[in-house]
């Protein structure tokens, strides 16, 4: 079999049967590391659809803002707040009973949401006919799945991986998110953590495989060589 073949079969999506009109609404994840620009696409998105009419709805978790989600490149909306107990399919159906029209849900920071709200995404999607583009991490600090974007890996009609790749500290495909408390890696721990902890300074960094599992961050990576942070790149090029 030619493999042009086997990605024409594959693409092939069977016909509906006779009377059948397709359900337009759709789950889609998009996900990626730390700095892969999820924030900013689910705002550029949310821009565009805007644009075009749409009656958009941004809702968010944990976010660095509280109830705003904001990007690194200095873009920020402001959006509702996930909390942990919210029914998400109750609150979308309140709002369009209340005389709101809501076209598309934009979800950041959805690795954050539990398994059950995902699958109230999924609810939203196949009952209210909504949109839902929903954004996030697939793994925490200990690279394991979170349990909201499993299950969004499981429930999704799309799952896109963002092609902006963040960088690990070597240069290498940063592919994992670590942990550093001072700089170093952490391997236990809440798996929710934002901000600092007795006055330690918490942060987040993506690294390549080898480094995660090595445990070796930017900041360490340093002290070996004799360096303050901040200072190799500058004797990197001297
Ligand atoms: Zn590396």
């Amino acid at each position: 079999m030619f493999v042009g073949e086997a990605a024409v079969r594959y693409n092939v999506v069977a016909p509906l049967p006779a009377g059948k009109e397709e359900r337009v609404a759709e789950l889609t994840f998009f996900y990626g590391t730390m700095n892969c620009g999820k924030s900013t696409l689910a705002l550029q998105i949310h821009h565009n659809a805007v644009s075009a009419g749409k009656h958009c709805l941004l809702l968010t978790k944990h976010d660095r803002g509280g109830g705003t989600i904001s990007s690194r490149i200095g873009l920020a909306q402001p959006a509702a707040v996930v909390t942990d107990d919210l029914d998400i399919v109750g609150f979308v159906r309140d709002l369009i009973a209340g005389g709101r029209a809501v076209d598309t849900l934009i979800c950041d920071e959805v690795q954050f949401y539990s398994p059950a709200q995902v699958e109230g995404l999924a609810q939203v999607v196949d009952e209210l006919d909504v949109d839902v583009q929903a954004f996030g991490l697939l793994t925490d600090f200990t690279t394991q799945l979170f349990p909201g974007s499993q299950r969004m890996l499981e429930l999704a009609d799309r799952r896109q991986e963002l092609q902006v790749e963040a960088r690990c500290w070597c240069g290498e495909r940063g592919t994992l998110n670590a942990r550093t408390v001072d700089g170093r890696i952490q391997r236990e721990g809440e798996q929710v953590v934002v901000g600092d902890v007795d006055d330690a300074v918490v942060a987040y960094e993506v690294l390549c495989r080898h480094h995660h599992r090595q445990g070796i961050t930017s900041a360490t990576a340093d002290l070996d060589r004799g360096q303050p942070a901040g200072l190799r790149a500058v004797a990197d090029t001297a």
